[in-house]
């Protein structure tokens, strides 16, 4: 996760969570993050009068990051493959091990 992204988790905390007891917002001194799962973000909301919130946050992934992934098979890639089959007389599966 970038730090950009975790500032978009932090504003979203920020903005749509609050304090069930109290109804107070949680701000940035208050919010701990506790790990990363994929984009999952955990964590630790701190109410200075009450209990702490445990919270889950899926963050957004970076349209960055989309197309890095697409880019990584280009014409050239599929044209060699291509061949590969076409050439290839015993069946695919053995290709694909
Ligand atoms: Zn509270």
């Amino acid at each position: 996760m970038t730090q950009e992204e975790l500032k978009k988790v932090l504003q979203t905390v920020n903005k749509n969570i609050r304090c069930p007891s109290c109804g107070k917002r949680y701000d940035f001194p208050h919010i701990h993050i506790k790990g990363f799962l994929n984009n999952l973000c955990f964590l630790e909301l701190n109410c200075p009068d009450h209990l702490p919130l445990y919270a889950t946050i899926a963050a957004p992934i970076s349209p960055q990051n989309k197309s890095q992934a697409s880019e990584s098979i280009d014409s050239d890639y599929v044209i060699k493959a291509y061949q590969l089959l076409h050439n290839h007389q015993g069946r695919i599966s053995d290709l694909i091990k």
